[in-house]
Order: structure tokens, then sequence, then C-alpha cells
């Protein structure tokens, strides 16, 4: 399979390509050439595959020769070695558990599965190469589990002191090994600031192969489609129609899903469910694209004012308004409707959602309403104690904190302060 440019088509590049750059050399996202439907046969025996089974047959067709098939097949088994519950939260609704991964968030899956294959592309070329990441929180804490001890790689994190949560911050600053921790005075933007420049800085590049772990990357972004087959491989035995709603930042997991859809997944309907960071929503409304400027809200993952993978999304559907209208419904809330549906799905159901699964609900109790007859998922895209202030605010009670959390609350925090650019450099020349 080769990996086209979004900004312009005529640049093409391996797999391996695509994943060791991240970016194109345009700076444009790369897209895969063709979206392979599976056979209808795979669907139907689906059920009975074991989730590393099915997940190669889903992946393989994107990874081409690249990566020899055992190896391929071990990494998917080392992704997704842990559970990806639908927990029934109503008759017509289920919650799909996305975080009982390492770090607690849905971004486990992307970020071990491409900390794999930049380990398997590096151990043919040997050579060190260093993975720079800014982080607002969860990103660095899912790129360092992913990457801790992969040989080859060094992790280097760049995070705004004092802007992160406990548990964030013990996630990065507690591993040791390949991964370090750089506390920045700053904001994370700041942090993204500084990573921009040093992959532009040629004293550091000479020096350092520099790579990126962010979600543009496509060993992040594909292997999320996984998701949508695991919750159909659950759910298969229903009759009505599935829809999916997606409590969207960059919009990655969900487009995603578009892909799966693509292949043949039987997905009737998605939905993006957004805080007030809305620039989906509301170019689903008018037809007319419009960044936002980033607003701080409870559900901190999808503060994204003008969501990268948007562009792959509208390329799915042929750049094509109406198309994509048929596929994508849209919907926006406030804090304020976030923290009421929190004490709603827990008084009704007895289920503790997180702020971000809890905008998911949201979107998708709206919908089911509207569409009645049709059985709707939505994404726990992270454990509600990473945002445990909020939950136990607005539910007023204690959340009990799993053991490994807790564990991991004890152990020595090592970081190394910076100040500005000229010290990030000194550590990466150093
Ligand atoms: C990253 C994240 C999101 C947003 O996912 P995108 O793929 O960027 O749309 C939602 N919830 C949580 C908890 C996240 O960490």
């Amino acid at each position: 399979m080769k990996y086209y440019s979004l900004s312009n088509p005529t640049i093409k590049k391996s797999f391996e390509n695509a994943v060791v750059n991240g970016i194109a050399p345009d700076r444009g996202l790369y897209f895969p050439e063709e979206i392979p439907p599976l056979d209808t046969s795979f669907f139907e025996e689906l059920p009975q595959l074991s989730i590393p089974e099915m997940a190669y047959t889903a992946m393989a067709p994107f990874v081409g020769d690249e990566i020899p098939q055992a190896v391929l097949e071990n990494i998917l088994k080392n992704t997704l070695d842990f559970d990806f519950p639908v927990v029934s939260i109503k008759d017509n609704m289920g919650s799909l558990e996305l975080f009982h991964g390492p770090t607690l968030a849905f971004k486990d899956v992307g970020a071990r599965f491409m900390a794999q294959c930049l380990g398997y592309f590096n151990s043919k070329n040997a050579g060190q190469v260093t993975v720079l990441v800014a982080t607002s929180g969860d990103t660095g804490g899912a790129v360092a589990n992913g990457f801790l001890g992969v040989e080859g790689i060094d992790v280097v994190i760049l995070y705004p002191k004092g802007k992160v949560s406990k548990v964030q911050e013990q996630q990065l600053t507690t591993l040791g090994q390949n991964i370090t921790a750089l506390e920045v005075e700053g904001v994370f933007d700041d942090c993204q600031d500084m990573v921009k420049t040093a992959f532009l800085d040629q004293e550091i590049t000479a020096k350092r192969k520099l790579t990126s772990a962010n979600s543009i990357n496509v060993a992040r972004w594909l292997p999320q489609m996984l998701y949508y087959f695991i919750a159909y491989r659950q759910l298969a035995h229903r009759k009505e129609p599935l829809v999916f709603s997606v409590p969207s930042g960059n919009f990655g997991n969900i487009c995603a899903g578009m892909i799966g859809q693509n292949m043949g997944l039987p997905i009737d309907h998605f939905i993006a469910a957004t805080n007030i960071n809305d620039a989906v929503p509301a170019y689903l409304e008018t037809g007319q694209y419009a960044a936002v400027k980033t607003t701080p809200t409870i559900s901190n993952a999808m503060d994204v004012g003008d969501p990268s993978n948007f562009v792959r999304i509208q390329k799915i559907y042929g750049n094509n308004f109406t198309q994509l209208k048929d596929h994508l419904s849209g919907y926006r809330f406030t804090d304020d409707a976030t923290r009421e549906a929190m004490r709603e799905i827990y008084h009704t159901s007895s289920y503790i959602a997180d702020p971000h699964g809890a905008v998911g609900y949201l979107g998708l109790k709206d919908y089911l309403e509207k569409h009645p007859g049709k059985y709707g998922v939505f994404l726990e895209t992270a454990h509600p104690v990473k945002f445990l202030d909020t939950v136990e605010e607005t539910l007023e009670r204690k959340v009990p904190m799993p053991e490994r959390i807790q564990s991991l609350l004890d152990k020595e925090k090592k970081s190394i302060g910076i100040k500005n650019y000229a010290d990030l450099k000194s550590y990466l020349l150093s």
C-alpha cells in the first residue's frame, strides 16, 4: 500500500516512509491510496475470530509486505492485549470502554502500534532515533508507555509545568529507561512550538534523527479502526442498524471508524460529538468550514479548534458535502450539559462516565430519540479517574482508584526543568 499527500497526490510513499516521517514533505497528511473492501464472508465469520486474527485481516492491506506476517501478527497481539467491552447502558445503547489500557485512555492502541512499527523499521536500519513529542496530557503518557524499552528509540516528552493532572504527570515522569520528561515553564503551545522549531534546526537534525509521534501519523491513526471491528464483534447478533457516537477533538478516532465502514463494516451512521470547540458541527450546519479559537473545557482532550483529521474525513466522502451529511451528524455541548449528562447516566444507569464519554452519550441520546429502532454505542475514551476532580465534584461522590493508578501515584517523579528553546537545544545536543 502506498500513501499519498492530501495536498499533493503525486507525492506517494511507502508505509514505512509515512510512519517514519509522519507528515509528507509538503506538510500534507498521508492518506492510503485505496481503502480495500473486505469479503462479506469475513464479516459473517468475525464473531468467531479472535481479536488478533480479526485485527490482522483488517490491518494487513494497509501495511502490505513491508512488515512480515508473523511480525505484524505479533505487533497486533501486543497492541490489543487488554479488554474493550461494550457495557449496556440502556436497551438501545451501550458504552464501548476504550480505557482498559496501560494509561487509561484510548490513545494506548495507536501509540503502541506505532511504537512497535517504528521499532521494527528501525531495527533494520540500525542507529538511534529520537521521538520528540509535546503533550497537553494524554498523548505523552500513551506514547511513553508504548515506546518504553523499544530498542534504538529515545523518547523526549515536553509537557507544560503545572498544566497536566497528577495522574498524567506521573505517567510521563516515572518510567525511566528510554523515556525523558522535560517540564516546560509555559503552556502547551510553548511545548508544541519548541518541538516544531527543533525539527527544523539543522544543528540538531545533523546530530540526532528526530521523528514525531502525533496523531497525524498513519500508524497512530489507522489502528483505531479496530475499535469499531471489536465493538461489532460483540454486537453482531443485534438486528438493529448500528450507530457510533464518538467524542471528537482532532477527529482521528472517528475518521478511522469511517475507514472501517468503507471496508464493509456494517455501520449505519456516525455521530461526531464535541464540546463548544465545534468547528465540525458548525460546518455540518452551514457547509462553510472555519477553524474556531480553542476554548478550555472540562473535556479538555477535545479542546481543538481546527481538527487536523477533518481533511481525511472529507476525502473519505469524496469531498462531497451531501454525502458527508448522509453519514455523519454533528453535535456540540456545553460543560453544564456535560455535567448534567454525567449525573443522568449515573442516576439512571449506575454508570460513571468521564466528561468525554458523557459528550458522546448526549449526542447519541438525541440522535436515537429522532431515529428510533437503531442501536447506538458511545465511545468511552478515558477512565473517569483521569478526570477525578470533575467527576467527583459533579457526582458528589468518591470514585475508586484502580490499584495500578494508586501505585503509580506513589512512584518517584523524574523530570528535567527547561525554560526556553535554548535549554531544549542544549539537552538534545548533549
Ligand atoms: C484524544 C482524546 C479524544 C479525541 O480524540 P480524537 O481522535 O482526537 O478526535 C477524546 N477523548 C479523550 C479522552 C482523548 O484522550
